[in-house]
């Protein structure tokens, strides 16, 4: 088995140099030779990478703490091992498919990386925001904790899979539902609500999935939800909690996920649960609280689960049902070297869907 296969001396890869400075298209850069990787790394040659909100947060410095730059951004990468590092004990191998995640590598000892929270693990590394990420044609990346990507999967789907569709999966799981249960899914043609309604109902869970405007309704009916709420049809918050409980029962639904970021998606899901419910807590939604009165939240005996990405485990899960056909990412391909031009789009609220960078 080869360990490595041509690789250039240098490469693109998009740098951040700065908060909100242009971002460098280098086509210089440098890529690490197969002889220079460390045991336990392998090279990635890139072909996809997705565009997440999170990119556009670093790129703007919303975030707690300073990002260290220059930083080559991105962390839904699909491509191909075209090296591993000289004794590397892997079952990977050269032009194996493969992903990269948001968590970029963990310490495999602590207590959350043995009971499959490995995304908590206070030594994680961060694709895109700790160290160099997937806006680039070549990248190094942690052997262990590359994701494979099941044959058969186009990688401009795979890409998406690695951020939004791990994370979505990893949320409903926290949920808890059950088939036949009900699910109330807010943002639900966004980013990551189609994906979270395609796992919903890939797992017979029975949904209702709220968002605005007659191009999402399509959406959503496309795939096979019971049922669309179209916020705008309420004249109130009150209204629309009244609507979701009369569809689920009279009394609401098993559990909701909120996948949006804006008006008062996480209180309203707090008030339509029914008694026992779960919220998954997905959108990073900035300066939001999520309040409930204790008395109805204990009298009904709610759970709010927060819900971080997820696990290596579950990125393998979330990329087989893409695999078996049952959940396709709404994706449009666009240049790697247009990733600025997303990235202000996005900003201006001008996206629709999933866009994914094409880095060759
Ligand atoms: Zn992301
Ligand atoms: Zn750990």
């Amino acid at each position: 088995m080869p360990l490595s296969a041509e690789v250039p001396a240098h490469a693109l890869a998009c740098v951040y140099e700065g908060v909100g400075l242009p971002i460098k298209l280098d086509d210089k850069h440098p890529v690490t030779q197969p002889q220079d990787l460390k045991q336990g790394e392998v090279l990635v040659k890139l072909e996809y990478t997705g565009v997440c909100h999170t990119d556009l947060h670093i790129w703007k410095g919303d975030t707690p703490f300073p990002v260290p730059m220059p930083l080559v951004g991105g962390h839904e990468g699909a491509g191909h091992v075209v090296a591993i590092g000289e004794g590397t004990d892997t079952a990977l191998s050269v032009g194996q498919a493969v992903g990269v995640k948001w968590i970029a590598d963990t310490c495999s000892t602590c207590s959350y990386c043995m009971n499959g929270a490995d995304q908590h693990c206070a030594k994680a590394g961060v694709s895109g925001m700790l160290q160099d990420g997937t806006f680039a044609q070549y990248m190094v990346a942690a052997a262990r904790y590359v994701t494979p990507i099941p044959d058969g999967i186009p990688l401009e789907l795979a890409a998406p899979v690695l951020c939004a569709g791990v994370t979505t999966w990893s949320a409903l799981k926290r949920t808890n539902a059950k088939p036949g249960d009900w699910l109330a899914i807010s943002g639900a043609s966004g980013g990551l609500g189609h994906l979270a309604v395609q796992y919903a109902l890939a797992i017979g869970l029975r949904v209702v999935a709220i968002d605005g405007g007659d191009d999402k309704r399509k959406l959503c009916e496309g795939y096979g939800v019971d049922h669309f709420v179209d916020f705008r049809d309420y004249k109130s918050g009150a209204e629309l909690i009244d609507a979701v409980k009369a569809i689920c029962d009279g009394i609401g639904p098993h559990a909701a996920l909120v996948c949006a970021t804006g008006g008062n998606a996480y209180g309203q899901a707090i008030e339509f649960l029914r008694a026992r419910g779960t919220l998954a807590a997905v959108a990073l939604a900035a300066n939001t609280k999520i309040e409930a009165e204790v008395f109805s939240f204990i009298g009904k005996g709610l759970t709010v689960a927060g819900s971080y990405v997820g696990s290596r485990q579950d990125a393998i899960e979330a990329l087989s049902f893409v695999a078996r056909g049952k959940v396709r990412p709404n994706v449009q391909v666009e240049a790697l070297k247009d990733v600025q031009s997303v990235l202000e789009r996005m900003d201006r609220g001008q996206i629709s869907g999933r866009i994914v960078l094409k880095c060759h």
